[in-house]
């Protein structure tokens, strides 16, 4: 008989659950979108079902835990959300006891980009390496840090929130209360309101953004000028990594990475020119692409009680 557990990503639109095996196989796997609009019972009975769906079609196979990432900020010990810009109805509710008591199984509650840095040391660009750094770059950015294979997540729950290390001080306001931090000047929210700024036009996407960086015009000098300043925002937070932690790796993931070839020459330029410890253990020291994409942080959930 196989064994198999559960993980759950709750992103900032959908719901996406998968049945996974100690290999990594994946076995099964539910993408939904959930209704975050209807609120709090309809979110939670979307996870409920979805993970019952799946236990009913491994059939006799014995799962072995649920993991669930979600986006905010996390309580580890009581398994509550404390905040969350996609979520705010989940908040300071006991949200994994509840998903627990109605399936009547152990649930561990993980941020989501804790949990994508899991699955990328398990089976993804961070394979055979044990110390690393994840940032996922989205609408917002996540951060992701593990220790010896195990996510490091500090006194509480909060730990490697690189979204919000400020890069530019007195820079633009973000929703957590400080100026100038990572998300609101690097991430895709950040490229399109910059586009508009610089009147590239009114609802553009990063990916246009991206589009636009290879043309030889003027709006391409502008589009690579954005790209530029998200280069220089990931180098200055990279830096800080390196120098606080001098792991062997840190990875970048999320919809952005198609634009490396515009943002990743000031990136690691200005690795180079503000962390001495990247200088010094450049042959040691690798920035790179992460290769699970937006199944990270399916991989990563599963994986969540078998690290434990
Ligand atoms: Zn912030």
């Amino acid at each position: 008989m196989d064994e198999y557990s559960i993980g759950v990503d709750l992103g900032g639109t959908n719901l996406r659950a998968a049945a996974i095996d100690h290999t990594g196989r994946m076995l099964d796997k539910i993408s939904g979108s959930t209704n975050f609009g209807e609120g709090r019972e309809a979110v939670l009975s979307d996870i409920v079902s979805a993970i019952s769906t799946l236990r009913q079609r491994c059939g006799s196979a014995t799962l072995s835990g649920i993991g669930v990432g979600v986006p905010g900020f996390i309580r580890i010990q009581e398994g509550f959300i404390t905040g969350s810009n996609n979520l705010p109805f989940l908040e300071n509710y006991p949200v994994r006891d509840e998903i627990s008591r109605r399936l009547g199984a152990r649930v561990i509650l993980e941020n989501d980009a804790n949990a994508a840095a899991l699955g990328e040391q398990w089976i993804g660009a961070g394979k055979g390496v044990d110390n690393l750094v994840l940032l996922t770059l989205g609408t917002g950015i996540g951060g992701g840090i593990v220790v010896n294979g195990r996510i490091l997540r500090g006194a509480v729950g909060m730990a490697g929130e690189f979204g919000h290390v400020t890069v530019v001080p007195n820079g633009n306001p973000c929703g957590c209360g400080n100026r100038g931090c990572l998300e609101k000047h690097a991430s895709a929210t950040a490229v399109a309101a910059m586009a508009r700024l610089m009147q590239l036009g009114e609802d553009l996407t990063a990916r246009d953004v991206f589009e636009l960086a290879r043309r030889h015009d003027e709006k391409g000098v502008k589009a690579r000028e954005i790209w530029r300043i998200v280069g220089e925002c990931l180098g200055i937070a990279l830096a800080t990594a390196i120098n606080t932690f001098n792991f062997p790796l840190y990875l970048l993931s999320g919809g952005m990475l198609p634009a490396w070839e515009y943002f990743g020459p000031e990136m690691m330029r200005t690795v180079e020119l503000r962390s001495f410890t990247y200088r010094a253990t450049k042959a040691e020291t690798r920035i790179a692409m992460a290769t699970l994409g937006n199944e990270a942080g399916l991989y990563g959930a599963a994986y969540l009680p078998r690290a434990e």
